[in-house]
């Protein structure tokens, strides 16, 4: 039988991660966190002192590295590079910074196209990104654009950081938003954009559980 998929795209800080791992713990699925991959991508090139926007040389690095994704009982994720765990390491952030700069590439997206669409060929999935539901699952069963100003999704970026202990300022945090909001809506390469068919969720105004509640029914609708 073919696998159920679920779309969620938007910009970063909108809660795609959250909403996502709670949506796959309701239905019993995994979640696939693509910005991960991106990251770890990013973490790759900046331990080999590679430039971020160097495009011939992150090309030529990408056979060497070897991705691979974790569930654990909850579904939850974790990232291996080369075998090591670096699911904390590639939050920082600069991390945030090099995954904006390597997802711009286009041999770095067709590198993970495979490895997006062999997860949900393997299984239900909750999938979050920038490009699931216009490039690498348009044919999914359900297709959300999560969005959130960018004042607001800031201030969550902010607290979700200071909670791992990572010291940066909301001045720094806002400005980073904006920057990769416009890389990733300018890009050429699977530019940030709703899908077609997308259902459209801005959670500016939503408290996490009243958001939560919102997109358990949009998916439940669709699913049926
Ligand atoms: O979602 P997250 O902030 O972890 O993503 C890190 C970076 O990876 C983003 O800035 C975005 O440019 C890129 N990305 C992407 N396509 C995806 C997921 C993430 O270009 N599907």
């Amino acid at each position: 039988m073919e696998q159920q998929s679920i779309a969620i795209d938007g910009p970063s800080g909108a809660g795609k991660s959250t909403l996502a791992r709670l949506t796959a713990r309701d239905f019993g699925i995994i979640h696939v966190d693509t910005g991960a991959l991106y990251r770890a991508i990013g973490l790759f090139v900046r331990r080999r002192e590679t430039g971020s926007r160097d495009g011939d040389a992150i090309a030529r690095l990408l056979p060497e590295i070897k991705i691979a994704l974790e569930f654990d009982g909850n579904g939850a994720q974790r990232v291996l590079l080369g075998g090591e765990d670096v699911s904390d390491a590639i939050r920082t952030p600069e991390a945030s910074r090099y995954a904006s700069d390597v997802s711009a590439l286009k041999p770095v997206r067709a590198f993970l196209l495979g490895t997006q669409r062999d997860l949900a060929g393997a299984s239900d999935v909750v999938m979050d990104g920038r490009d699931i539901g216009t490039v690498v699952l348009p044919s999914a069963g359900v297709k959300v654009f999560l969005t959130a100003s960018p004042e607001v999704r800031a201030e969550r970026r902010l607290l979700e950081l200071r909670e791992k202990g990572v010291e940066t300022t909301y001045g720094e945090v806002l400005s980073d938003i904006i920057t990769r909001d416009g890389n990733d809506s300018s890009r050429r390469e699977a530019p940030l954009r709703e899908a077609d068919g997308a259902v459209r969720l801005d959670t500016s105004e939503l408290t996490l559980p009243e958001s939560f509640e919102v997109l358990r029914k949009i998916i439940a609708e669709r699913l049926r």
